[in-house]
């Protein structure tokens, strides 16, 4: 009898476990979420400052305080207005039907 009550208590004692590693488990994904939106709200946070940087920058330059684009950049300007990619990624590409392209802008606009 002793030992019957031995082997149920064992029973009972593993569910217990099993709920608990399900428990753990349940825990450890919503850690794991809640890590990964932070890092994408991070991102999102760096690119919206980036974004805010750049346009106060384009309101100092409306004063008339930044120099010109360079004839370089000019040149790149000009092929990316005839609807070619200058960027890294896509240069020399046409762009489809005009379809805006960040990396060029960056190219032509960005930080010198
Ligand atoms: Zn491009």
């Amino acid at each position: 009898m002793a030992k019957r009550d031995v082997y149920e208590e064992l029973k009972d004692l593993q569910a217990e476990m099993v709920k608990m590693i399900s428990k753990f488990e349940q825990v450890q994904d919503e850690v794991t979420q809640t890590l990964e939106q932070n890092a994408e709200l991070e991102i999102e946070n760096q690119h919206l400052r980036e974004v805010l940087r750049s346009d106060r920058n384009e309101g100092i330059s409306g004063n008339n305080t930044e120099p010109p684009l360079s004839k370089s950049r000019k040149n790149l300007e000009k092929l990316y207005e005839e609807g070619f990619h200058v960027c890294n990624f896509e240069y020399g590409k046409r762009r489809e039907n005009d379809e805006p392209c960040a990396f060029c802008l960056d190219v032509i606009y960005g930080e010198r």
